[in-house]
């Protein structure tokens, strides 16, 4: 019906200048049209909106907690005196240090590892050829066989 009468009335805006007035202020009365609340500035604030948000106060459900190599996770300090822990991280078939992707170490943890285990054996109190016969029942940290990460090379 408006659009319409605003078609009639723009016919008419050649006649005269009131006329065209006239015209006008319909067109404007008609662009008018109830806006819904949603859309409404103050709507983000109002009670209605904000009583259904989750609080900010507390932490993300779905966040997984953050992985942790098994040095960091128990705090264990590598030392190139700690025959023991070492072997743990050497092949029982070559003698040689695993490299992380199969032990799952953290890279920092990693280089630790690293120099301390050639510490050790720079001041042969361990063997780079074998693993000491007397730790290989020790528990294992790991399976070398499925390893924790994709080989990197
Ligand atoms: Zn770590």
């Amino acid at each position: 019906m408006n659009v319409l009468l605003i078609r009639v009335v723009n016919g008419l805006t050649r006649l005269s200048p009131t006329v065209t007035r006239f015209s006008q202020s319909i067109a404007f009365e008609s662009s008018i049209s109830v806006i819904p609340k949603e859309y409404t500035k103050d709507w983000k604030q109002s009670e209605e909106y904000t009583k259904d948000l989750p609080d900010p106060t507390l932490a993300n459900p779905y966040n997984k907690p953050k992985k942790l190599c098994i040095l960091c996770k128990y705090g264990i300090k590598v030392d190139y005196k700690n025959t023991q822990l070492l072997s743990q991280f050497v092949s029982p078939y070559t003698g040689r240090l695993y490299d992380k992707h199969i032990t799952g170490l953290c890279e920092k943890q990693h280089q630790v590892l690293k120099q301390e285990y050639e510490k050790s054996v720079a001041y042969y109190l361990m063997s780079s050829d074998f693993r000491e016969p007397k730790y290989a029942k020790d528990p294992k940290l790991f399976d070398p066989t499925r390893p924790q990460r994709p080989n990197p090379y």
